[in-house]
């Protein structure tokens, strides 16, 4: 071919970091480079047939649409074409030149460093063609596009530094073709059998022919549409893997054909593993949309809700338009009918997988319960939704164990409304929370809650089958303290006198005074067991931990206004009514109420600056020293 005028380009600085971990890094699995460069290929044929199939204009229209691969053994080449879309000058400048998603290349050499697989990643960030120079010391690309008028071009590089660009003077015909000189170590890459074995292994699902010496290799079928009966699990595994890159098969798969009102066939599946490991690719998700077996839509996002992207797979439906346009999708009343019922479908999967295969729940809510729980906005799913959930409990031995609502209900106690739950950073944690006391001691279940999301779902869903969400520290206590106890009563504290009594009336007043408008009452409290005071929310407000998320949320500092509940029968409280009784200002009054305050609000997490609380105890200390040897006769 002649050319005109060569121009020569530099690759964008992201471009060179990324041939240099390319080059250095991931030769282990090389062949990946042969279904990188068809799986463009087959994308450039899918937006070919897509332009065609709305009347687009195209050249040279007449052309089958296929890949084709030739090799040359003893010059060491490899050529592969397709009779795609095609590239102009500038487009290939803009796709070859640059990496579309800024952070692609620091992401990939992070992986690198964690030596963890890159060959699974590299697809799935706009970066498929760069592996390319894994193999080769040259490739050559010659482009022409299916727009009318464009010319032909070709593009050259070494993959070190810089590409050079020309037009041909000479036509070609529509579609891209790119030339590969092998490098040393990959010379046996050309070589039939060889390039057979790794076309069947990446990509035997494309849908185009891929012609290897004349000859079509792959499986061409869309097994989606194929009977169930039909197909076996290495099969939906084989898929599974062609489509997500994956490793490892499935955790499940769920093939549904639907004949009426609609007719569409789905083929999901639900990986074992969360593939977004550091949730960069947050955009990576959607099921490919086809009609009519034809690709109209890669990972399309509206078939699914985004609390279901873990969820990957096909869906394919007759009564769609071929020449349907990706923007109207949305409007058209066939396709949010066929959205729905994918949804269904898989809600509908899991439930019945959480009856029957209760530890291949366990494995899925492990997995992926983190964007599962974002459901909590789809009203229109919301008790499918509900069901669904999975929460540790004060019933269950470890923190990994999980309880439904469902179950919840049904070990409430006779009489009992309210589902109560907690919050805390772990169930250590939890499990110290003075408020649990009440709950422990009557036997009441509490679920734990250890995401600040269960928070959200909590606070925007209020109920569940007649029963009230209620966070314990808003309970209302005469609802729980007519239930009968379970634990063996403690050694009751002696009953106050009445003259105590009013002593006692007079010490809260005191208590109200020194903390004055940090608390918004002080009382007595039924709750507490062994602990000396906690902090409580007037009633119907949110809970603590909800009113700490919001807090951050609003950058408010401010620590909310609670009720400062003491318990009567503590030995440390009985103990100040004594002081009280002698001196009702003693200092040492007010040191243990602030300090008692403060100890609470450390426990909500709210205590911001623990300077004066250390110094206060470490004093505190100091005293009781004094006395403890006073009392030891040391
Ligand atoms: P991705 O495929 O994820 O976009 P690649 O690095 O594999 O990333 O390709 C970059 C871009 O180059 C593609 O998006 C496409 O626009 C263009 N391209 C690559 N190969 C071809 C081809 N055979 N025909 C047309 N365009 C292509
Ligand atoms: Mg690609």
């Amino acid at each position: 071919m002649t050319e005109e005028k060569a121009t020569q380009y530099e690759f964008k600085a992201e471009v060179k970091q990324l041939l240099n971990i390319l080059v250095h890094s991931l030769y282990t699995n090389r062949e990946i480079f042969l279904r990188e460069l068809i799986s463009n290929a087959s994308d450039a044929l899918d937006k070919l047939r897509f332009e065609s199939n709305r009347g687009t204009e195209i050249a040279n229209n007449d052309l089958p649409l296929e890949i084709k691969i030739d090799f040359d053994k003893d010059a060491h080449t490899i050529k592969i074409s397709d009779t795609g879309i095609g590239m102009t000058k500038e487009e290939i400048i803009e796709n070859i030149g640059t990496i579309a998603k800024s952070g692609s290349a620091d992401f990939l050499s992070q992986i690198v460093e964690n030596k963890e697989d890159a060959n699974n990643i590299i697809g799935k960030f706009g970066v498929g063609f760069y592996s390319v120079f894994m193999v080769a010391d040259k490739v050559t690309v010659t482009s022409k596009s299916y727009k009318k008028d464009a010319a032909a071009i070709k593009w050259e590089s070494d993959g070190l530094g810089s590409y050079e660009i020309a037009e041909l003077d000479e036509d070609m015909q529509r579609g891209t073709t790119i030339d590969i000189h092998l490098n040393k170590e990959s010379e046996d890459y050309a070589d039939k059998f060889r390039l057979q074995q790794v076309i069947k292994k990446h990509s035997n699902f494309i849908s185009f022919p891929i012609k290897l010496d004349n000859e079509i290799i792959n499986t061409i079928a869309a097994i989606w549409r194929e009977p169930k009966s039909s197909l076996k699990e290495e099969q939906y595994n084989e898929f599974y893997k062609f489509l997500t890159y994956d490793t490892e098969p499935p955790l499940k798969h769920i093939h549904v054909a639907i004949d009426a009102p609609i007719q569409f066939n789905s083929l999901l599946f639900i990986p074992k593993k969360n593939t977004d490991m550091f949730g960069m690719n947050r955009d990576d998700y959607g099921l490919d949309l086809y009609v009519r077996r034809v690709l109209i839509q890669h990972k399309n996002k509206d078939l699914l809700p985004e609390y279901l992207s873990f969820v990957k797979g096909v869906v394919d439906s007759e009564d769609l338009p071929l020449n349907i346009s990706r923007e109207t999708l949305q409007e058209n009343l066939v396709f949010t009918k066929i959205a729905n019922s994918v949804t269904n479908q898989v809600l509908s999967f899991l439930k019945k997988m959480s009856k029957d295969e209760p530890d291949v729940y366990k494995e899925f809510w492990k997995e992926h319960s983190k964007y599962f729980k974002l459901g909590y906005t789809d009203f229109q799913n919301k008790d499918k939704y509900m069901e669904l959930l999975r929460f540790n409990s004060s019933t269950k031995e470890n923190a990994d164990d999980l309880t439904s609502f469902d179950e919840y209900i049904e070990r409430v106690k006779d009489d009992q409304k309210e589902i109560y739950y907690i919050s805390g950073n772990s169930r250590d944690a939890i499990n110290l929370d003075p408020h649990l006391e009440i709950f422990r001691k009557k036997g009441i279940e509490v679920l734990y809650l250890y995401d600040p999301i269960d928070e959200f779902i909590f606070s925007s869903i209020s109920d569940y089958k007649e029963y009230n969400f209620k966070s314990v520290d808003q309970a209302d206590l005469k609802k729980i303290e007519k239930f009968d106890s379970v634990e063996e009563e403690k050694e009751k504290a002696e009953e106050l006198t009445k003259d105590e009594k009013l002593h006692f009336d007079s010490m809260l007043e005191r208590i109200k005074e020194i903390l004055g408008d940090k608390v918004t009452e002080v009382k007595i409290s039924e709750r507490l067991q062994n602990s000396p005071a906690c902090l409580v929310n007037p009633d119907d407000s949110m809970s603590a931990s909800m009113q700490k998320i919001m807090n951050i949320v609003n950058k408010d500092n401010q620590i909310p206004k609670k009720i400062f509940e003491i318990n009567k029968d503590h030995k440390l409280v009985r103990n100040l009514l004594k002081i009280f009784k002698e001196d009702s200002k003693d200092e040492y009054i007010e040191n243990v109420v602030v300090q008692l305050y403060e100890s609470a609000l450390l426990l909500e997490g709210y205590l911001a600056d623990p300077h004066r609380l250390v110094n206060r105890i470490n004093s505190l200390l100091e005293d009781s020293s004094e006395w403890y040897t006073t009392v030891k006769k040391i």
